[in-house]
């Protein structure tokens, strides 16, 4: 089978009506909307385009779900977290085909998102049997406290396009975990993901309206409505700051517990005693991985005036010498970016910085289509009033500056209202200790390129965002904490 009857086959044979209430249906007003391949522009297939009406059909469904599933025994929701793990890792080679398809990422990048997204379901089924509470006595001796753990109830999940399936099981699993209903609502341009996704996860067992599935091209006015209806608990988005901030304002009509993951602009340091060798490594992980298009992608690298000339050639060399072409191609490294939109905002934002001094080592203009490509691109001497220091590129561009002080690089890293990561390469240990506590983010790869683990508490501060993803922690996000007064004398 070539790579067209592939992705062909497994677009076929994945879901494209709205799930609700455990019924595959059609959108009430029978619409449905295009997903493309960014690769090529190529239409992959129509998805069922949610009304309002839809939504509130499947909020609905979520609500009246909730009480059974809120009482389901917790090792049953997590074996069917565990289920839908074992599903995911058989079918990882045609998940990786759908991604990259409705993506662009290169095929290698989609299997191990699916890996990733699928460790989250793992992750979540050994911790919904670990939800525990409290007894104590009182201060005075006349009274006891009886702490509790409770689902939050139903909640609204929204999920971006750059890592289709990971965002999704990241929230699904944790609201599965810990007993909560949902409505899902992924971005219109890879549904496709999720579609699949969902389909696994009801083979899995999940009970009928435990998660109920919206596709739509008119996402304000389907889910305004649901985040103000005030029976749905909780909102949990994953998106672009802008967004977040208006999601927030709805938010505060029905006080809803919220999540936010929201976007980025981390920093990359790298002193002089640095390991360069794995400096190099990891800045192209941190700047490549998903074609830049990712929250935690290094957007700023500022290098020690001792080694800023060395690295910026190293870097220049392995980043000219990635193969660029459609994900579902053999040995490609370097896909699409997603439309023409981001296309155009990387394009923009490297003739800013060159306008204002940068020098361009590789890459540096838009390549021709079809499909929205973009070349990986060094550059060199970016001034600080450059565009793209205070704005997500989400694209393969890597701009260099070189410091001479820990304490100007400090200033320099922490001068964003971002704050989701950074990175840090130094071989100094007490170095890496005061530089990570100084530096104002929510996680710090230090000597590495990539945080990003189900395992640990992922989330940024100031406008990167909410709460905490993954981790010990991660379920947290979706329980109430209740507290009984005991009364039992003196
Ligand atoms: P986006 O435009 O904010 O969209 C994110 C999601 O919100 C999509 O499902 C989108 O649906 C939906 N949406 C947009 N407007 C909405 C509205 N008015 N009401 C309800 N939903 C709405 O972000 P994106 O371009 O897809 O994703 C890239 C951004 O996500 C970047 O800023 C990146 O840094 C951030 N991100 C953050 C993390 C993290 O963990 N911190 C992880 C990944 C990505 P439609 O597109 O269908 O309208």
């Amino acid at each position: 089978m070539d790579a067209t009857e592939r992705v062909d086959a497994v677009v076929k044979g994945t879901p494209k009506q709205l799930l609700i209430g455990g019924q595959w249906r059609d959108a009430s007003g029978g619409g449905s909307f295009a997903v493309e391949n960014p690769a090529d522009g190529a239409v992959l297939c129509e998805v069922a385009d949610a009304t309002p009406a839809d939504g509130v059909a499947a909020l609905d469904a979520a609500v009246q779900a909730q009480e059974a599933w809120g009482g389901h025994p917790p090792r049953e929701r997590g074996e069917i977290l565990r289920r839908a793990y074992d599903l995911l890792m058989d079918r990882r080679e045609d998940l990786a085909v759908l991604m990259t398809a409705e993506m662009g990422k290169p095929l290698a990048e989609a299997r191990t998102e699916i890996a990733y997204a699928a460790e989250f379901f793992r992750w979540f089924a050994e911790e919904a049997v670990r939800i525990d509470g409290g007894y104590a006595v009182a201060p005075n001796g006349q009274g006891r406290f009886l702490v509790m753990r409770q689902p939050v109830g139903p909640c609204l999940l929204i999920t971006p396009w750059n890592f289709p399936m990971a965002m999704g099981t990241r929230k699904i699993g944790p609201a599965v975990a810990a007993g909560c209903t949902m409505v899902v609502k992924p971005a219109a341009q890879t549904p496709l993901s999720m579609l699949a996704l969902a389909q696994i996860i009801q083979e899995a067992g999940l009970p009928d309206g435990v998660l109920n599935l919206l596709t739509t091209s008119s996402s304000g006015a389907v889910m305004e409505p649901l985040i103000r209806d005030g029976r749905a608990r909780k909102l949990s988005f994953t998106g672009s700051t802008a967004v977040g901030r208006l999601l927030l304002e709805q938010c505060a009509d029905q006080v809803l517990r919220t999540s936010m993951e929201l976007g980025g602009n981390a920093p990359f340091i790298v002193f002089d005693d640095a390991d360069l060798d794995a400096a190099v490594d990891g800045a192209m992980l941190a700047k490549m991985r998903n074609i830049g298009e990712a929250c935690t992608a290094a957007n700023r690298f500022y290098a020690q005036a001792g080694v800023a000339g060395e690295f910026s050639r190293r870097l220049a060399e392995r980043m000219g010498a990635l193969t660029i072409g459609s994900g579902l191609d053999d040995g490609v490294q370097v896909g699409p970016l997603i439309d023409a939109v981001a296309q155009d905002k990387v394009t923009s934002l490297v003739d800013d910085a060159v306008a204002r001094g940068a020098r361009v080592l590789v890459g540096g203009k838009p390549m021709e289509g079809p499909g929205h490509f973009y070349p990986p691109t060094v550059l060199a001497d970016v001034s600080d009033d450059a565009a793209m220091r205070h704005e997500e590129i989400f694209g393969p561009v890597a701009p260099v500056s070189s410091f001479q002080t820990e304490d100007e690089v400090l200033t320099a890293a922490n001068d964003t209202p971002y704050g989701l990561v950074s990175y840090l390469y130094t071989r100094d240990l007490a170095r890496a200790m005061r530089v990570s506590e100084r530096l104002e983010t929510g996680m710090v790869g230090l000597n590495q390129g990539v945080v990003s683990n189900p395992a640990a508490p992922f989330g940024g501060v100031k406008h990167s965002g909410l709460g905490r993803e993954g981790g010990r922690v991660g379920i947290e996000e979706f329980l109430e904490t209740k507290y009984v007064a005991m009364h039992v004398g003196s």
